[in-house]
């Protein structure tokens, strides 16, 4: 029964996060989508 306590400890620490930044140009990006990536969509297709 220590699931559910997990999950809102996990749903508060993600809730204070700052605002996250690529880690190539420093703009802030939608934490919203593409949590996993360090950098924005811009730097992401250049790359390819
Ligand atoms: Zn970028």
């Amino acid at each position: 029964m220590e699931q559910p306590l997990y999950q809102e400890a996990s749903a508060e620490f993600y809730r204070q996060l700052p605002a996250k930044t690529c880690a190539s140009c420093g703009k802030e990006m939608d934490e919203q989508c593409e949590s996993y990536q360090s950098e924005c969509t811009d730097c992401t297709v250049t790359e390819q």
